[in-house]
C-alpha cells in the first residue's frame, strides 16, 4: 500500500507533504484504530479536498480566459474521492462517501462544490 501511495502522489511536492505528516508513516499500525467519517470538521479535511481538486482528483484548472475546467464523471461517481479516502488508514470510506451524498456531494466535483463550501 505504501508503494501505491507513493506512485499515486509521486511528482507533486504539495501532495507528498500532505501524506508524510503522519498518515503515511503510520500505515500498517491499524490496530485499535477507530474509523472516522471524513467531514469538513475533520482535521484532515483540507488535505483531502486539496488532493481531490488537484491532479490526482478533479484537476481543477483555470485557463487564460478565466474559464474553469475539471474532470468528473458526474452522476453518482465518487471514484476520485473513494481512491483518496482509501489512502487514509483511519477513515471509514463507505461511511464518508455516504455522508458526501447526503450533503449534496453525489459526484467528485459536487463534493467540492456542495460539501466543501
Ligand atoms: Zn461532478
Amino acid at each position: 500500500m505504501i508503494v501505491n501511495k507513493r506512485l499515486l502522489f509521486g511528482g507533486c511536492p504539495r501532495h507528498t507533504t500532505t501524506i508524510t505528516d503522519g498518515s503515511l508513516l503510520l500505515y500498517g499500525d491499524t490496530m485499535d484504530k477507530t474509523l472516522e467519517i471524513m467531514t469538513p470538521d475533520h482535521e484532515k479535511w483540507e488535505d483531502f479536498v486539496a488532493v481531490l481538486e488537484g491532479e490526482d482528483g478533479c484537476s481543477f484548472f483555470e485557463d487564460e480566459k478565466g474559464k474553469t475546467t475539471w474532470k468528473c464523471k458526474g452522476g453518482n461517481d465518487q471514484t476520485f474521492a473513494r481512491k483518496i479516502l482509501s489512502l487514509y488508514d483511519d477513515i471509514d470510506v463507505e461511511g464518508s462517501l455516504k455522508y458526501f451524498t447526503e450533503h449534496g456531494g453525489h459526484c467528485d466535483c459536487e463534493i467540492l462544490w456542495n460539501v466543501h463550501n
